[in-house]
């Protein structure tokens, strides 16, 4: 008798303490939730005056000034860039996690995005004596049907890093194409600073940078590749990292496409 009272008090303290993990569990996913629509609220209410500012500043920029003056409206604009790529950023990841974020998919052409990619990002690599490559077989299908805007906004992110950690040697893009499952891969590969290993996987979390003290010396939110991760599964795909510290990192992209036939190459229809 004494060991089922002794069961049964158990079983009524297990079942209390599950009650209020689950209670818990429920509180925390309310705040998160609060926390996600308080954020994206305040960046709507602050991009809008902002993009104000950001056409007055360029209006600004293309009136007659001295030299002084067009560096301190220059500062005044790519501070600018800088604030309302964070909003953006803050506003993204608030609609992936209320579930609203849409995809809209189109034919694009994948050499010709990837090479105007590679062009953007060119410059900025130069200066930092770094070589940009892109690797593109010829096997790879000419026309896939992705939603271009959020295919660009990953590479576009993961290029953003990879020009941003390495100060030496060559960031390499290169594109592959699994005929067999229809996946199309991209893998930015750089010879940078690299990621410890302990925070390989940290660096999808939101708000998470793999080294406090690039907070400081590059900026950022930490939340790019949160984004960058969910839209790739969000397209059915993933995003990936490999990284040795000292020797460099290689962020892929994985995505399955559809590939679209160029109308000019499907056979001619036989009518009888
Ligand atoms: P952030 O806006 O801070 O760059 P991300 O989500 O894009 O945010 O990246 C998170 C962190 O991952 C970065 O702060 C950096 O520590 C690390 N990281 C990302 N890409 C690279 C890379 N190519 N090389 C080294 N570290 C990287």
């Amino acid at each position: 008798v004494v060991a089922v009272r002794q069961n049964l008090a158990t079983t009524r303290a297990l079942k209390a303490a599950n009650r209020e993990a689950l209670e818990q569990g429920q509180r925390a996913e309310i705040a998160s939730a609060a926390k996600s629509d308080f954020l994206a609220v305040i960046s709507h209410e602050i991009r809008t005056p902002m993009n104000a500012v950001m056409s007055a500043a360029n209006l600004l920029r293309r009136t007659r000034l001295d030299p002084r003056q067009r560096e301190h409206v220059s500062m005044l604009v790519d501070a600018g860039d800088v604030l309302l790529g964070l909003l953006n950023d803050v506003l993204d990841f608030s609609k992936i996690e209320a579930g609203k974020m849409q995809l809209e998919v189109a034919d694009i052409d994948v050499r010709d995005r990837l090479r105007s990619l590679v062009r953007l990002w060119e410059q900025r690599a130069m200066a930092n004596g770094v070589r940009l490559r892109l690797e593109i077989p010829a096997a790879i299908p000419e026309v896939v049907r992705v939603d271009p805007l959020r295919f660009q906004q990953i590479l576009f992110n993961l290029m953003s890093n990879a020009v941003k950690f390495t100060e030496a040697g060559e960031v390499v893009v290169t594109v592959g194409w699994a005929p067999a499952t229809s996946r199309l891969s991209v893998a930015v590969r750089d010879t940078g600073v690299g990621i410890p290993a302990d925070r390989l996987d940290k660096v999808f979390n939101s708000f998470e940078q793999a080294d406090a003290g690039t907070t400081r010396r590059f900026g950022g939110t930490g939340l790019g590749l949160t984004i960058s991760r969910r839209l790739a599964q969000l397209m059915g795909g993933d995003l990936s990292v490999d990284s040795i510290v000292g020797q460099g990192s290689t962020f892929r992209l994985e995505l399955p496409v559809e590939v679209a036939v160029d109308a000019a190459q499907q056979p001619l229809r036989q009518d009888v």
